[in-house]
């Protein structure tokens, strides 16, 4: 806590000695004016949209108000730049984000707008004097303003990364840099930001123009999120069902089409009850997503990883066939899955003191793509007959093949050989350590 505090008081010092500081004139006050009463109905009309985005995403928010704030920090005195951000900010979190943003983390946020905002404004001041008060539209003026966007985003985002690395029990790179593309949105979100600033110097009344183009913006990112948030499961952040059998299917169909492949694995921890029976739904909840985060390492960036139920999850791997090296590598992967999820070590806190679950183990079908069928239907079925035969003998292995069911086929006796082959050890139950 005490960093966070470090930076609320820096930035309060800094309002406060950039407050006695010169350079007050009546076109900057309606420069600032015009980027409050810009900002404010910026968020009124798209008041809606944001309180969307914030319930649908997790991750850090980008927000992109900083349009006002950036432009006020590259062309006005400290005092006022300040004031713009204070002001665009606070209206924005009291219309749009409470009570999801709690007091606390607002004030936060504000000053670490604010420190960027100074920063921004200490680096303009210093690269192109002679440009601020003509727009920063020429000499070194876009030079300064790019350094400006650089040092704004890097001490916005890197406290407010900051802030996640230390206060979150599991942070992750996502979680702390936030995704690629709301890292790029806040790069555009700036870039209009030093736009404004020049076209506010040129005539205040242009400035009406960036408006539509942010509004539409807006619009497209939530439109972004919400599809995101539609295919995603909420407490693993892998696909969902849905998402994954429809990206599965086109998957397999560009197979088929081309000749390739796509072979698949199913995944069921073994006694996944017995985690919630002893340690309660939360722990099982963690030790859920400890699992999908290990899947999502273990396997290539492409390959399809979906949580299909309760405690089953599915992977899909894109070029993997039943030739022998494919069906050597779909066997290699289960089995380090298997052998990964057997060394996980979860630690939680709980209101008892600190929790550690390990132990755990995951059984595993496959299904080779070819041998075991050219279409997703088919795969699946047997990826979850050998997967059942994996449970059946034992628990903690990898089947892998298309499993005799005589039971289940009264049409065929005496079947073909089961091609299912296990690896691993049979498992006890979870336990906590
Ligand atoms: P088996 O080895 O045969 O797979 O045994 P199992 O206990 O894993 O399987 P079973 O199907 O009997 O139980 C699955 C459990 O998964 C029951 C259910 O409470 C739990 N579960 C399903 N979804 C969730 C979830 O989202 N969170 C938590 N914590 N538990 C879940
Ligand atoms: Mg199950
Ligand atoms: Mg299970």
């Amino acid at each position: 806590m005490l960093p966070v505090f470090v930076v609320e008081l820096t930035a309060l010092a800094l309002v406060v000695l950039s407050a006695t500081a010169p350079g007050l004139s009546t076109g900057r006050l309606l420069d600032a004016g015009t980027l409050m009463l810009l900002g404010v109905l910026h968020t009124e009309i798209a008041v809606r949209a944001e309180r969307v985005r914030r319930r649908v995403t997790e991750t850090p928010h980008v927000d992109l108000s900083s349009v006002w704030t950036f432009a006020g920090a590259v062309l006005l005195p400290p005092v006022l730049a300040t004031g713009v951000a204070i002001v665009v900010f606070t209206h924005l979190w009291w219309r749009a984000w409470r009570p999801r943003v709690p007091v606390y983390r607002q004030v936060f946020s504000t000053a670490t707008v604010v420190l960027a905002c100074l920063a921004a404004g200490a680096v303009v001041g210093y690269v192109a004097p002679d440009h601020v008060a003509t727009g920063l539209g020429s000499g070194a003026g876009p030079f300064a303003l790019v350094l400006a966007l650089l040092v704004y985003t890097t001490i916005n985002s890197g406290l407010i990364a900051g802030a996640i690395a230390v206060s979150s029990p599991n942070p992750t790179v996502t979680t702390v840099l936030g995704h690629w593309d709301e890292n790029a949105l806040e790069l555009a979100t700036l870039c209009l930001g030093g736009l404004t600033a020049i076209v506010l110097a040129i005539n205040p009344w242009l400035v009406v123009f960036v408006l539509p183009a942010l509004l539409v913006l807006h619009r497209a990112v939530l439109v972004r999120q919400l599809e995101e948030a539609a295919s995603t499961d909420g407490k693993t952040g892998l696909l969902n069902a849905a998402a994954w059998h429809a990206y599965a299917q086109r998957e397999v169909g560009r197979a088929v089409r081309q000749g390739g492949s796509a072979s698949l694995l199913i995944l069921d921890l073994d006694h996944f009850k017995s985690v919630n029976d002893r340690h309660g739904h939360l722990a099982g909840d963690e030790v859920l997503s400890a699992v999908a985060a290990t899947l999502r390492d273990e396997v290539r960036e492409n390959d399809l990883v979906g949580r299909f139920g309760g405690e089953e999850f599915v992977i899909l791997l894109p070029g993997v066939d039943d030739s022998d090296y494919g069906s050597a590598e779909l066997r290699l992967v289960a089995d380090r899955i298997r052998r990964r999820v057997e060394s996980l070590a979860i630690q939680m806190p709980t209101p008892d003191g600190p929790l550690t679950i390990s132990g755990l183990t995951v059984s595993i079908g496959g299904a080779a793509y070819g041998t075991d069928g050219t279409d997703l239907t088919r795969l699946m079925e047997t990826a979850d007959s050998a997967l059942y035969s994996a449970k059946r003998s034992g628990r903690n292995r990898v089947h892998v093949g298309q499993h005799s069911r005589p039971d289940r086929m009264p049409g065929r006796t005496g079947s073909g050989p089961a091609l299912t082959e296990a690896v691993g050890e049979s498992g006890e139950p979870p336990v906590a350590g």
